[in-house]
């Protein structure tokens, strides 16, 4: 089963893909956390992600794609996989349904995090997230039981360097203009189910799991 989780910035979609990947038991691709890791592992790509990711602007299509098409060569995504963060705009959109169909796969079920502004300010001005397993903490909503530390893994806990103000709302600016075009896409093709992502974290989950129950009845839920 193929899941894409699509949203504003803070609307929940690392958050919610982490705890969905463990309920079915299927790997979570973030090109976010693969963008970071890169360029904390200071990789070619990495360098020329950087820029990018530090004004809040998209990655050229190109880098990030070639970067997905690596991790789609991977063993564990054979079965299925839950997306977030790709696609952003509508090329990124056609060019994953063509990786797909060169697999006999195609994306079961678009799930759109449908968040209030003022949400997405207050979940990125808090955010924290592992350096080692990049989970998702909140110094409000969700803070970790010991300050600074991964309540999973033990890892240091960090800002990330685009969640501060002005990159926020170059980055809402920049979803918004491409965001439309995506939803009408998925619209079109009958994968679109909006799921309102205002509610705390494990209500949201429910939602999105009956969605994917829906979408799949052959799902094991855990
Ligand atoms: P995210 O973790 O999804 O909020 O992504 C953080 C940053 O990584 C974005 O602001 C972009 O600079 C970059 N990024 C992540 N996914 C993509 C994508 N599919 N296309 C282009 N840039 C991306």
């Amino acid at each position: 089963m193929i899941i894409i989780l699509l949203g504003p910035p803070g609307a929940g979609k690392g958050t919610q893909s982490k705890t969905l990947a463990k309920r079915i038991n299927l790997p979570h691709i973030s090109t976010g956390d693969i963008l970071r890791q890169n360029v904390a592992e200071i990789t070619v790509l990495g360098k020329k992600a950087k820029d990018f990711m530090d004004k809040g602007l998209l990655v050229p299509d190109e880098l990030v794609t070639s970067m997905l098409i690596e991790r789609f060569k991977q063993p564990d995504v054979q079965k299925g996989f839950i997306l977030d963060g790709y696609p952003r705009n509508l090329a990124q959109a056609k060019k994953l349904e063509e990786i797909l169909k060169t697999r006999n796969v195609q994306v079961d079920l678009v799930v759109y995090l449908d968040t209030s502004p003022h949400v997405v300010i207050q979940r990125l001005g808090g955010r924290l997230v592992c350096k080692s397993c990049s989970a998702n903490f909140h110094t409000k909503n969700m803070p970790p039981k010991v300050s600074g530390k991964c309540d999973n893994c033990g890892g240091l806990l960090y800002q990330r360097s685009d969640d501060n103000e002005e990159t926020i709302k170059k980055r809402l600016s920049v979803y918004k203009d491409e965001v439309r075009d995506l939803i009408r896409y998925y619209q079109q093709n009958n994968k679109l189910q909006r799921v309102l992502a205002d509610d705390d974290a494990p209500i949201v989950l429910e939602k999105i799991v009956k969605l994917a129950q829906k979408s799949d009845d052959s799902i094991k839920v855990g």
